[in-house]
């Protein structure tokens, strides 16, 4: 039986996991957190019946591969789409903007001409499949000459910047912008009981199956043996051979991993740029949002300290975690950044007048606890033709593979697309086997 290593137990990794243990491989996976789920897992306060995300996560009505894998795995009917408010900003005021009619509504765009073109390009957007020629324009040229300087600036720069920063909001490419419009839903789904449930069940499942999971396990080193089989170091051991690797961490971490590895594909890895993430999840005894809204985008340049604020508990109803209310606070943020190195007490300090912002009556004795959560690796960025700068997953070491959030292309990063570029690289896996 050939023995494969899968470096990672997010989705892409169990996903994978599956798929070649199924074609008959032995599958070992190296996790070094200890539960599965990767940068999608969560946890559970006491006195809860769900869990909630680390980080807040949905899916949308589109995510076929995703929701193909769950019904496989016998949960079709825990996974429920509801139709929460997203609300944008105008002058003081929120808006909702998640419906043609409320997008018509939106007085930030004025009612005319701007209006018209926004909407056209936006029509355009939904029906067009050509993201090839979309991707060799940044999204700041191709708005601002269809859809118009002024809806631009009001509607899509703000969120660029605070989903990119100053230093790459304007030279990330359309094709990125185009797939969040093409692929998504209104109508967000989650799993019933939390994603820590699924990542839980599909890690029980693949250890009935067969494939070994080894928790709590990092892996410091791949090295490949003279007879083209790989070692795998850990800070216990060195174990092998393996007949095949895929690492399923991000390009930064690749680059640690092996150093074998040559140096052109090396050059490509080190060229991939990205974003990281913090969040702070709080749990109130009262709601935050006045209106109920569960998904705020924040203008950083009026005064809100984050970019996203969400009321998970507007999407999820409150009586499954104790009638607790649950908003996080979020923004993406390059490496180095202050938030990074603040503790969940100092971070909240931060945060509140944001708070109060959203809803002045909002008291600091409605807190009953905050987490902090991090990540390094969160938001790839795809500048101009990014389909020719994306490593390929089949390494230049034979046996040797490598999928991440930054080969997901041109769709944003997700778990749907985790889960398809996962399904083609074991096909490719047990094709070349
Ligand atoms: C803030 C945020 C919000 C998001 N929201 C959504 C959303 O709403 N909907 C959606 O579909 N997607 C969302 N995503 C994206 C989604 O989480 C990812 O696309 C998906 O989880 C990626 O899965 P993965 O398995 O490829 O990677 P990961 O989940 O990152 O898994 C990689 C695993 O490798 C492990 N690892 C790393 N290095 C080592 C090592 N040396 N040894 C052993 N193990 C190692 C890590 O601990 C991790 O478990 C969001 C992501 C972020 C950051």
């Amino acid at each position: 039986m050939r023995r494969i290593a899968v470096i990672g137990c997010g989705i892409s990794g169990m996903t994978l996991a599956k798929r070649l243990n199924e074609a008959g491989f032995a599958v070992e996976i190296f996790e070094k957190e200890s539960m599965p789920g990767g940068i999608a897992r969560g946890f559970k306060a006491q006195g809860w019946e769900d869990s909630v995300e680390f980080f807040y996560h949905h899916w949308f009505q589109k995510d076929n591969d995703l929701l193909g894998l769950i019904a496989e795995l016998g949960l079709k009917d825990r996974v429920k789409f509801r139709t929460p408010k997203t609300v944008m900003y105008h002058k003081g005021k929120f808006y909702p903007f998640d419906t043609i009619p409320a997008a018509i509504a939106y007085p930030g765009l004025g009612f005319g001409i701007h209006k018209i073109r926004f909407g056209l390009a936006g029509l355009y957007l939904r029906i067009t499949k050509d993201w090839r020629t979309l991707e060799k324009v940044t999204a700041k040229e191709w708005m601002t000459k269809y859809a118009g300087e002024f809806a631009y600036k009001t509607m899509w720069e703000p969120m660029m910047i605070g989903k990119f920063g100053a230093e790459y909001a304007d030279k990330v490419n359309m094709a990125w912008l185009w797939a969040r419009i093409y692929s998504r839903s209104t109508s967000l789904g989650t799993f019933d009981g939390g994603m820590q449930d699924l990542f839980d069940i599909f890690a029980e499942q693949l250890r009935k199956q067969g494939v070994s999971i080894r928790l709590n396990t990092e892996v410091h080193n791949i090295r490949k043996n003279p007879d083209d089989t790989f070692r795998v170091v850990t800070a216990e051991e060195e174990t092998g051979p393996f007949d095949r690797v895929v690492v399923t961490t991000s390009p930064q971490s690749m680059l640690g991993l092996c150093e074998e590895l040559p140096k052109d594909y090396r050059a490509q890895l080190a060229a991939l740029k990205h974003l990281g993430a913090v969040v702070l999840c709080v749990r109130l005894k009262n709601p935050l949002s006045p209106q109920g809204y569960y998904w705020y985008n924040l203008p950083k340049n009026e005064g809100y300290p984050f970019l996203a604020l969400v009321e998970h508990t507007n999407f999820i109803p409150k009586e499954r975690y104790n009638n607790e209310t649950i908003i996080y606070a979020g923004d993406y943020l390059p490496q180095g950044h202050e938030y990074f190195k603040l503790s969940a007490e100092e971070l909240l300090e931060k945060l509140v007048p944001g708070f109060r912002k959203i809803n002045p009556e909002f008291s600091r004795d409605w807190i009953i606890d905050a987490s902090k959560f991090a990540a390094d690796y969160a938001q790839p960025v795809p500048f101009v033709n990014h389909s020719r700068a994306i490593p390929d997953m089949k390494t230049p070491l034979e046996g040797l593979y490598f999928i991440s959030m930054s080969q997901i292309y041109p769709w944003d990063r997700g778990m749907n697309f985790a889960v398809r570029w996962a399904n083609d690289l074991s096909q490719k896996i047990i094709q070349a086997s």
